[in-house]
C-alpha cells in the first residue's frame, strides 16, 4: 500500500514566488487522481512528464480559477492531443458541471459542445458527505471561502493512506478534525501576520499546532508575506515546492 504525491503546483492565485496554481497528483498502485487543477496545471503536468490519460479522477476543493481553471485546457488536451479513451471523472462542489461548462465557453467558445472521444463524468460532493470516487474514499467538510459553490476541505483515503487538504479557507475549528490522523495534512497558508479574509493565517495555524494530529503538516498557497517569512515557520512544518514528490 502506498500513496505518491507529486506537487504539480503549490502557489497562490497570482503566481507569487513563480509558483504554479494549486494541483496535486496522487498515485496509488491501482488509481491516479488530481486534487485541484488550477489554471497553470497543464503546464506543470507537462513539465513533470505526468501522463494525464492515466489519471482516473480530478477531485476539486472549490471553484476558483486557480483551483479548477485548468480543466477546460485538460479536456481539449485529452480530446485533441492525447486521444483519451477512458472516462474522466471530475468530482467537486455542487454545481461544478455548470461552472466548468461556463469556463469552457468563455475560454474556447463552443468547446463544451464537442462530442468528446471519452466520457466526462461529473460527481457532486456535498459538504458533510462521504463518498467513493474511483477507489478513493472522500470525506468533505464545508469551509469558509466564498467561491460561488460550497468550498470544501477534503480527507482523501487512497492507497491505504490518508491525505487531508484544507482547500482555501480562513482558520476554522473544524481544521484539526480534517487533519486528524492524516498521513499528510496539506494546509493553505496565504497570510502570515497580517490577516487576509477567507485564508489561513500562519499565526492561527501556529496557535493551534498542538491540536493537529497529522503525521506530517505541509503548507501550500503561500502569499507574498508568507513566502518572505518562510524562515520563521516552525521547523516541524514542511513547505511545499512545485515538482516535489512525497511518498506518504
Ligand atoms: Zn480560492
Amino acid at each position: 500500500m502506498s500513496l505518491k504525491i507529486t506537487i504539480v503546483g503549490c502557489g497562490d492565485a497570482f503566481g507569487s514566488g513563480g509558483r504554479r496554481n494549486t494541483c496535486f497528483h496522487l498515485e496509488t498502485e491501482s488509481a491516479r487522481y488530481f486534487v485541484d487543477f488550477g489554471a497553470t496545471a497543464l503546464v506543470g503536468v507537462n513539465a513533470l512528464g505526468i501522463d494525464t490519460n492515466a489519471v482516473d479522477a480530478i477531485i476539486l476543493s472549490h471553484l476558483h480559477g486557480d483551483h479548477f481553471g485548468g480543466i477546460p485546457f485538460l479536456i481539449l488536451h485529452a480530446h485533441f492531443v492525447t486521444d483519451r479513451k477512458r472516462p474522466l471523472v471530475i468530482a467537486g462542489p455542487p454545481g461544478l458541471e455548470q461552472r466548468i461548462r461556463a469556463a469552457q465557453e468563455v475560454m474556447f467558445p463552443d468547446s463544451s459542445h464537442i462530442e468528446l472521444c471519452f466520457d466526462l463524468v461529473f460527481v457532486e460532493l456535498e459538504p458533510g458527505s462521504r463518498s467513493t470516487v474511483c477507489g478513493a474514499d472522500i470525506e468533505c467538510f464545508e469551509v469558509c471561502h466564498p467561491s460561488g459553490a460550497p468550498p470544501l476541505a477534503l480527507r482523501i483515503q487512497a492507497g491505504g493512506r490518508l491525505f487531508a487538504f484544507s482547500g482555501d479557507t480562513e482558520w476554522l475549528d473544524v481544521l484539526p478534525t480534517v487533519a486528524g490522523g492524516a498521513d499528510l495534512f496539506m494546509c493553505e497558508c496565504y497570510a502570515f501576520d497580517e490577516p487576509i479574509p477567507y485564508h489561513v493565517r500562519y499565526r492561527d495555524l501556529e496557535a493551534n499546532l498542538a491540536d493537529i494530529g497529522a503525521r506530517r503538516i505541509m503548507l501550500n498557497h503561500l502569499g507574498t508575506e508568507s513566502l518572505a517569512r518562510m524562515a520563521d515557520i516552525d521547523p516541524s512544518i514542511e513547505i511545499a515546492e512545485d515538482g516535489m514528490v512525497i511518498d506518504v
